[in-house]
């Protein structure tokens, strides 16, 4: 029997996640343009940061990009099922057992220590694999001296590319670029015929002498500013609204929320919002966060929620936030960086945790 007709369709979303496809090609281009010469991937692991792997990758698909990184490998096998003919390379490496699914998959492996080296020489069949060197990080990768060593000895490998990540990008001034910049300089020209990738989205912009072969880029392609203290280059890609449920006036003496976080000190027009932490709003956020409703800002006053947040809409018309109206809390008036700023978290764990429940409509692409 058929399950009965479900009334989804005619239930208010608590939310709602606008995506600009276009935007995202905007971004992938401007990117290529800025890195000319090399070739741009694109990092979609962890759900595209949140925004939908697939409708991401069909519009980077779309612009010419044909390479992908995930971190895992169950996400790199449901991107093959999306793209069949793309590159998908996994960033976390190959651990013990997983080196026939990898050849099954077609999956490029980044071997991130000598033990992943000698068991992708044996299991891998002559498929691509990339060497990730760690020259500073001190997450993931071979030791310089390990790949020094390891590029003599390369038989068994169908080494493609040599790469390492940068920690400190976002600063233009960090003195650690420079150094994990000179340290890969030593490295490669040991590996005189594979390819070379330093750069994520802040390494693009930090100038040619990053660029190499090839970038892997993520937050840019998403609206994030990859740089700290300069003017975002990149288009905003998301905007999320979520509904008031609920308006209210309050008086002092009152306070708001759990743990009494707010003390109203006075008259006051609250608003009861359908997000909170589970939809990607950190409890960091209290008391710092902002909406915008009807051409104002509101502060997010008390204590974030798991499903509500409050915000003092005092300054906005009645009419605008009343039941079922949407406030803007990601968008082009509330930018995705400055909203994180405002709780000392960063933009990558805004997006990757945005609204799980909400409602997503992609445009563009
Ligand atoms: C996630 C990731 C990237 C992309 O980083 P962005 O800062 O989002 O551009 C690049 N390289 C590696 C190794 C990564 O893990």
């Amino acid at each position: 029997m058929p399950p009965p007709a479900s009334d989804n369709s005619t239930v208010l979303s608590p939310g709602v996640l606008e995506i600009d496809l276009g935007a995202l090609v905007a971004n992938y281009r401007d990117i290529c343009a800025r890195a000319e010469g090399a070739q741009v991937g694109a990092a979609v692991k962890a759900n595209a940061y949140g925004l939908g792997i697939e409708p991401v990758v069909k519009a980077l698909q779309g612009a010419g990009c044909k390479r992908f990184f995930v971190a895992t490998v169950t996400e790199g096998i449901e991107l093959k099922t999306i793209a069949r003919s793309a590159e998908v390379i996994v960033l976390n490496g190959l651990m013990p057992g997983d080196e026939g699914v990898f050849l099954e998959h077609r999956l490029v492996p980044v071997l991130n220590d000598m033990e992943q080296v000698e068991r992708w020489r044996q299991a891998g069949q002559g498929a691509p694999c990339i060497i990730h060197v760690d020259t500073g990080m001190n997450r993931l990768g071979l030791a310089p001296e390990e790949a020094g060593a390891l590029a003599s000895n390369l038989h068994g490998l169908n080494l493609v590319e040599i790469m390492s990540h940068l920690a400190c990008a976002g600063q233009i001034d960090h003195p650690q670029n420079a150094a994990q910049l000179a340290l890969f300089n030593e490295v490669i020209p040991m590996y005189p015929y594979v390819r070379k990738s330093l750069a994520n989205s802040a390494g693009v912009l930090l100038g040619p002498a990053y660029h190499f072969d090839a970038v892997r880029v993520g937050i840019a392609l998403y609206g994030g500013n990859p740089t700290h203290g300069v003017a975002n280059p990149f288009a905003p890609v998301v905007t999320a609204k979520a509904r008031v449920l609920q308006q209210r006036w309050i008086d002092p003496p009152a306070t708001i929320g759990y743990e009494a976080l707010y003390t109203v000190d006075g008259r006051m027009r609250l608003a009861t919002v359908a997000a909170g932490y589970a939809d990607g709003l950190p409890t960091p956020l209290t008391n710092h966060g902002q909406g915008f409703v009807a051409g104002y800002h509101v502060p997010m006053v008390g204590r974030v929620s798991m499903d509500l947040i409050t915000l003092d809409v005092t300054i906005a018309s009645e009419d605008a936030t009343t039941p079922g109206e949407l406030i803007e809390l990601i968008g082009p008036n509330v930018l995705l960086d400055q909203q994180a700023d405002a709780g000392g978290l960063i933009s990558y764990e805004v997006l990757t945790g945005l609204g799980r429940r909400f409602e997503r409509h992609y445009s563009g692409g």
